[in-house]
C-alpha cells in the first residue's frame, strides 16, 4: 500500500523538457560547457550554458523522470542537481509531466498549447469538457467556430438556427455540401460535428428568436453564447438581455459591411454590457412634413446584404474560437474582453475600441463582479 503511494506520488513529481521546446541553437564555448538556446520566438526562448554533466542531467528528461533519479543517473551530486533542476524547472525548461487520462489523448497538441501557456494542460482540458457553448446562428461564422470548438472537446455545443441551406452559403459554411441543399442548417450541422467528436454532446435548437424571454429560455445551463446572428436586427440586444440576466458570458462575431468583427466578449459585472452604449433608437419622423424616415430605412435596408466572404468568415471565427477557449479554459487574457476588435480584410490591420461600462447602465448597472 504504501509503496503505492509513493509510486504515486513519485509519478506526480516527473518532470519533461516540453516537447513544444526545439533547439535553436547549440554552441559549445572554450571551456567545454554548451551554450543553448532553446525556443524559436521571444515568448518561448530560453538561453542557458550547461558543463557537460549538467548537459547530460537535462538530457535525462527527454522522459519523464523525477529530480533525483535524473540526477543518480548522471552521478550528480544530489544538492547540486537538485538546484539546476530547480532552475531548469522555473525557466520552464522543465514542466510537469502529469499522466493524461485516455479520453483527452486525442487533444494531445492542445495539451501542448495549454502548457505553453503555463497552465496545467489535463485541468484545462478538463475544464473545456464541463462547459456547454450555445451558438446563435449557424451561417458562416456558426459554421466555422462549431467546427473549431467541437474540434477543442467541450461537454456541449448547441445550435440555434432556423434557416435552411442555400447553394449560396456554401461559399462559406464548410459543414455543408451541395447535397445538404434544402435541409435545416442545425440538422446537416450537428450530424457533421458530432462524427468529429462523439465526446461532445451536440444539441439542435430549432428556434427562430423573435424575443429575448424565448432566447433565455433556450439558453438555459449553458456558460457561453456565441452571437454570430445578425438577424432580426434587435438580435444583439435580445442575447444581451437574454445572457445578462442569466449572468453568461458572451462574444459577438460578425461583419460590418466587409470588415470582420471580433467582440466585445460581454461579461455582465465585469465589462459593459450592449445597453451601456447602444446607440439610442433615431428618431423615426423627421419634423414638418420631412420624409418618413421609417419608409427611407425599409426602403434601403431591404436589400442590404452584406458581403460575407469565406475567409473573412473564417477570419472572424477563428479569433473568435481562440478567445473562448481562452475565456472558458481560464489559462490567458482575452484581447476582446469588453473590446471590439476589427480586422480590414484589405490591409489586414487590426482596430481596437474598448467600450467602458456605464454604471448607471439599467441592465447591468446593479450587477457586481
Ligand atoms: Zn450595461
Amino acid at each position: 500500500m504504501q509503496n503505492a503511494t509513493k509510486a504515486r506520488s513519485e509519478r506526480a513529481s516527473r518532470l519533461q523538457i516540453p516537447r513544444y521546446l526545439g533547439l535553436e541553437r547549440a554552441e559549445a564555448t572554450r571551456d567545454g560547457a554548451v551554450q543553448l538556446t532553446l525556443g524559436h520566438t521571444d515568448r518561448l526562448r530560453k538561453e542557458l550554458t550547461l558543463d557537460s554533466e549538467g548537459l547530460d542531467f537535462l538530457l535525462g528528461f527527454l522522459k519523464p523522470t523525477t529530480l533525483s533519479s535524473a540526477a543518480r543517473r548522471v552521478r550528480e551530486r544530489p544538492a547540486k542537481a537538485q538546484r539546476l533542476g530547480r532552475d531548469l524547472k522555473s525557466a520552464g525548461i522543465l514542466r510537469p509531466a502529469k499522466p493524461v487520462p485516455e479520453r483527452f489523448r486525442r487533444y494531445d497538441r492542445h495539451l501542448l498549447f495549454y502548457d505553453l501557456a503555463g497552465a496545467d494542460p489535463v485541468a484545462v482540458q478538463a475544464n473545456l469538457a464541463r462547459r456547454r457553448v450555445a451558438l446563435v446562428g449557424m451561417g458562416g461564422i456558426g459554421n466555422w467556430v462549431s467546427m473549431a470548438l467541437i474540434g477543442a472537446g467541450f461537454g456541449e455545443l448547441r445550435l440555434i438556427d432556423f434557416d435552411d441551406i442555400e447553394l449560396s452559403n456554401l461559399t462559406r459554411q464548410v459543414l455543408f455540401t451541395e447535397k445538404d441543399v434544402g435541409r435545416p442548417k442545425i440538422d446537416v450541422a450537428a450530424e457533421r460535428l458530432a462524427e468529429r467528436n462523439r465526446g461532445t454532446l451536440v444539441r439542435p435548437v430549432p428556434l427562430k428568436v423573435s424575443s429575448a424571454r424565448e432566447l433565455s429560455a433556450a439558453l438555459k445551463g449553458v456558460h457561453f453564447v456565441v452571437l454570430s446572428a445578425d438577424q432580426p436586427a434587435t438580435i444583439h440586444e435580445w442575447v444581451d438581455l437574454a445572457c445578462v440576466k442569466r449572468r453568461i458570458p458572451y462574444v459577438n462575431l460578425g461583419y460590418r459591411d466587409a470588415t470582420g468583427v471580433i467582440g466585445p466578449m460581454t461579461v455582465a459585472g465585469r465589462t459593459s454590457c450592449y445597453h451601456c452604449f447602444k446607440p439610442r433608437s433615431e428618431k423615426r419622423r423627421a419634423k414638418g412634413g420631412a420624409r418618413d424616415m421609417a419608409e427611407l430605412h425599409e426602403a434601403l435596408n431591404r436589400r442590404y446584404q452584406a458581403p460575407s466572404f469565406g475567409p473573412v468568415n473564417a477570419l472572424v471565427s477563428s479569433i473568435g474560437a481562440l478567445e473562448i477557449i481562452k475565456y472558458l479554459g481560464g489559462f490567458a487574457e482575452c484581447a476582446s474582453m469588453g473590446t471590439e476588435l476589427t480586422v480590414d480584410p484589405f490591409t489586414l490591420e487590426i482596430d481596437r475600441r474598448a467600450y467602458r461600462r456605464d454604471r448607471s447602465c439599467w441592465n447591468c448597472g446593479h450587477i457586481e463582479a
